[in-house]
């Protein structure tokens, strides 16, 4: 659980700076992440980067977060990667439409930078122990 294998990660988020912040921070923790600003591009993004991990804004233009996640829970080669959803507005109902569109945890803007890390760190380890769930135990003779 404690692996700190470099995870890819797609950041989807229409503002230069917290793209910014949020790409620093993952690049700080060790991390590779692709910054996509325009969200009509994330979903072919996505398929190319095959990303360990999905964070996306929930208020973008064009394609809204929540749309987003639909079309990756869509996609075949996408379906099981974790989303984290990153919004600026909690109103009520939003964390159950946040989690029923496909994210697995989401984290309020302006983000704690504590919080951010630890929640993707979280969604990674869990994304691992899904990994080596697959792994049938007769093919590993160790
Ligand atoms: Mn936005």
């Amino acid at each position: 659980m404690g692996d700190k294998r470099v995870a890819k990660i797609l950041v989807v988020e229409d503002n230069a700076l917290n793209i910014k912040l949020f790409c620093d921070l993952l690049a700080a923790h060790g991390h590779e992440p692709l910054p996509i600003t325009d969200s009509r591009e994330a979903l072919e993004a996505a398929r190319g980067f095959s990303p360990d991990l999905v964070i996306t804004d929930i208020q973008l233009p064009y394609v809204t977060g929540i749309e987003l996640m639909e079309l990756l829970r869509a996609d075949e080669s996408l379906k099981s990667v974790p989303i984290m959803a990153v919004t600026a507005y909690s109103a009520a109902g939003d964390d159950e439409r946040i989690r029923a569109a496909g994210a697995q945890a989401y984290v309020s803007k302006p983000i704690s930078v504590m919080r951010f890390a630890e929640t993707v760190e979280q969604l990674l380890d869990a994304g691992r122990v899904r990994e080596d769930e697959q792994v049938d135990p007769g093919s590993n003779p160790g």
